[in-house]
């Protein structure tokens, strides 16, 4: 049978390669870290860091397509498996999203709303976007962020100092702040042939930059969800994906401003595990190997609740609750880190 390659070995390598198993494909996980949560369930690298040549080598040659878990893969590492076996996504979307500053230009450039933007180098390049954008603002690098770090909040010009160290010498983008009145996601794929398919868009809450629970149905109404899924649509065919990609989106007053997009399965999709008969893992697993893509539609209503460091102390009472545990199997439960989700069915999708 077919073999799946991915890069990266944490929660979300884990649940695509349970996924894979269950269609009958074979995984093998590329993780240079120890004891990675992938690792118990599929065949992986022990020590391959993406420098490695030619332990990216005998990756790319034991794997029929790879696929990732991040976006954040170095383009050396990806230009060499690329010689020997097709990336799904393609390097379009991981280009596109690596780098903010690139993400955001061509989100615009398709025509959608983003928060006002501007590239950020030293102070000079900080004080004529801040004069531009004014505050509040967001400082942002523009590379290898996530769960809110790598930020600095902006709410005048007495911040200045601070957020450029915040940075610590990376390139930048500042970002206007959005006022909105809540954010939500749509999780969606494409096909080898170009189809796509949609799951209902979550609504998402924060806390401290990570994401806290994601709901379905979300309160929007019913023009902005098809607004939001259209969107999603959009940046798939232009980014000729094939594979899942999440939309992480702001509602506000005057329509849906986008803030990110990631090329691969997402937090705020994983939801679909018990909302939907094929998960968002099953249908990235789809696309990537070529199969047709799977309805969408949800079935039921679900909230999804991260298990964030010491939640993991009330696993005992939500493994009583009901609700559907996915725990990673981590070993320490350090504060701010994912150590699993519940998903708990609210009602029938009304
Ligand atoms: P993720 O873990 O989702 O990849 P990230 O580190 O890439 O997170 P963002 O999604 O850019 O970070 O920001 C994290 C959160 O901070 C957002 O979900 C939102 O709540 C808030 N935020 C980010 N940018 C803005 C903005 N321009 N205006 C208002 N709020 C913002
Ligand atoms: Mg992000
Ligand atoms: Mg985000």
């Amino acid at each position: 049978g077919a073999v799946i390659g991915i890069l990266g070995g944490g929660q979300l390598g884990r649940m695509l390669s349970v996924a894979a198993a269950r269609l009958g494909f074979r995984c093998h996980v590329f993780e240079p870290g120890a004891e990675p949560p992938a690792g118990d369930v599929a065949w992986r690298t022990t020590t391959a860091p993406y420098e490695d040549e030619i332990a990216l080598r005998a990756f790319a040659a034991s794997v029929d397509v790879v696929t990732y878990e991040f976006e954040n893969v170095p383009a050396r590492a990806l230009d060499l498996i690329e010689s020997l076996v097709p990336i799904r996504p393609g390097r379009r979307a991981l280009a596109t999203s690596q780098d903010r500053l690139t993400e955001k230009t061509f989100l615009r450039n398709l025509g959608l709303a983003v928060a006002p933007f501007a590239p950020v180098d030293d102070p000079a390049s900080l004080r004529a976007a801040l004069e531009e954008i004014g505050t509040p603002a967001i400082l942002k690098t523009r590379r290898l962020g996530y769960d809110g770090k790598g930020q600095a909040r902006l709410s005048g010009p007495q911040d200045v100092e601070a957020a450029l160290a915040a940075m610590a010498g990376a390139p930048a983008i500042l970002e206007g702040f959005v006022d909105f009145t809540a954010e939500v996601s749509v999780i969606a794929a494409r096909g080898v042939s170009g189809e796509v398919a949609a799951y209902d868009p979550g609504e998402n809450v924060h806390e401290g930059g990570i994401l806290r629970t994601t709901t379905v149905p979300s309160s929007l109404d019913a023009g902005r969800r098809t607004d939001a899924v259209l969107l999603a649509a959009r940046i798939l065919n232009a980014l000729d994906h094939v594979g899942v990609l999440g939309v992480e989106l702001f509602v506000t007053p005057g329509g849906l401003v986008v803030n990110e997009i990631a090329p691969r399965v997402h937090n705020s999709g994983h939801w679909t595990q018990t909302g939907c008969v094929i998960d968002q893992f099953e249908q990235h697993v789809r696309a990537v190997a070529g199969w047709p893509l799977g309805d969408g539609t949800r079935h039921s209503d679900v909230v999804m609740e991260n298990l964030i460091g010491d939640d993991m102390d009330r696993v005992p009472d939500l493994a009583a609750s009901g609700a559907a545990l996915h725990l990673y199997g981590k070993a320490e439960a350090r504060p701010g880190r994912k150590m699993g989700h519940a998903n708990r069915v609210t009602g029938p999708a009304g």
